[in-house]
This record gives C-alpha cells, sequence and structure tokens, in this order.
C-alpha cells in the first residue's frame, strides 16, 4: 500500500473510462516523475476546460459559446438534422466530411439496466426543434450496439408520425461497437447509403 496522497491519485486515476488499476499506477507515477510546470500545466488545462466547455444551446454539442461552430455556420443545411448519442459522434461524423447538415446531441441512449429511459435523453428537445417545419430529413445516427438500436426504435416511432423523412445509417457498421470507433470511410459509406425507414 502506498501512502494515501499517492494511494488517491491512483484511485482517482483509475475512476476514469478505460484506465485499469495497472494503467492508473503508470500514469500516477508518471506524474510524480514529472517537470512540476507540466503537472501544473496540465491540471490547469482540466480545470479551465471543466469551466469553460459547456452544452450548446441548440443541438447540445460541447462547445465554449452559447451556440457551438456548427450551429453558428450559416452555410450548414438547416434541413437536414442527424442524431447522434454523444459529442465524441459529431467529431466521427465531421471527420468523414460527408454530412454538411447540423446535429442533435442526446446524451446518451437508453439503458434500462444502467437506468437510462427516453426522460433522461434529450428527446423533447428534439420534438422541439422539428415544430417549425424547417428540418425535412432526420438521420438517425445512433451506436450500432443494444442501446442504440432501442434508441433509435424509440426515435422511429416518436418521429414517424410527424411526416419527416426519417433515414437510419446503413448497416455495415461494426456491430456491437461505438460510432467514434468505426474508421472514416465506412462511416462515410453509411452515411451515403443511409435508408428510409417506413414510408
Ligand atoms: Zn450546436
Amino acid at each position: 500500500m502506498y501512502e494515501s496522497v499517492i494511494q488517491d491519485l491512483i484511485e482517482e486515476l483509475g475512476q476514469l473510462p478505460g484506465i485499469g488499476p495497472k494503467s492508473a499506477q503508470r500514469i500516477a507515477f508518471h506524474l510524480l516523475d514529472a517537470d512540476p510546470e507540466d503537472v501544473k500545466r496540465l491540471a490547469a488545462t482540466l480545470v479551465d476546460a471543466k469551466t469553460r466547455v459547456h452544452f450548446c444551446a441548440i443541438c447540445f454539442n460541447v462547445t465554449v459559446e452559447t451556440e457551438c461552430r456548427i450551429c453558428a455556420d450559416t452555410r450548414r443545411d438547416p434541413a437536414i438534422l442527424c442524431v447522434v448519442e454523444e459529442s465524441k459522434d459529431v467529431i466521427a461524423i465531421e471527420r468523414t466530411r460527408e454530412f454538411r447538415g447540423r446535429y442533435h446531441v442526446l446524451g446518451g441512449a437508453i439503458s434500462p439496466l444502467a437506468g437510462v429511459g427516453p426522460d433522461q435523453l434529450r428527446i423533447k428537445e428534439l420534438l422541439g426543434r422539428l415544430q417549425d417545419g424547417a428540418v425535412t430529413e432526420v438521420i438517425i445516427a445512433t451506436d450500432p450496439n443494444l442501446e442504440g438500436e432501442a434508441t433509435a426504435t424509440y426515435l422511429m416511432r416518436m418521429l414517424m408520425p410527424l411526416g419527416l423523412r426519417v433515414t437510419k445509417l446503413a448497416s455495415g457498421l461494426p456491430v456491437g461497437g461505438d460510432l467514434e470507433y468505426a474508421d472514416e470511410v465506412t462511416l462515410g459509406r453509411a452515411f451515403e447509403h443511409r435508408t428510409s425507414i417506413g414510408s
């Protein structure tokens, strides 16, 4: 057992996603060995990002402004809205350069096991954005896993009565994974060959 201050550091790092106990220990000792100025800069960057970054008032993507760069960009097509689970999915889709519309970030996926239902997601806000008729197509781009599929099914039920074109990314994405892990070519192709649902 290390002294408690070191143990605390290892435990904090171990709370981060994808960091197991061994990695947490390795990062902790790396930081303890590092130049104090470098560690101060890292700590300041963490606090700065956490303080300044919040959700876009329109699409709920992360931003430091009131509206994110994509919502503020007048060259983006206001008629097409792509619904994703997380901000990191926006980044993955932007990398493909296949999509010129705007986004709506749900803030997760329906997962009864994790206690996440439709009310915990920004579905009400999505329906609110569709009220004025400016959006004519909604692309559902949830993750190709159980939670993502459950969310897509729920969204389809909510969107079909609105009379818009509702599309879903073409199959071919690695099943069971996250959208963000799909390579650009595969994700780009899934966009290009997206399929209409229902009518
Ligand atoms: Zn936005």
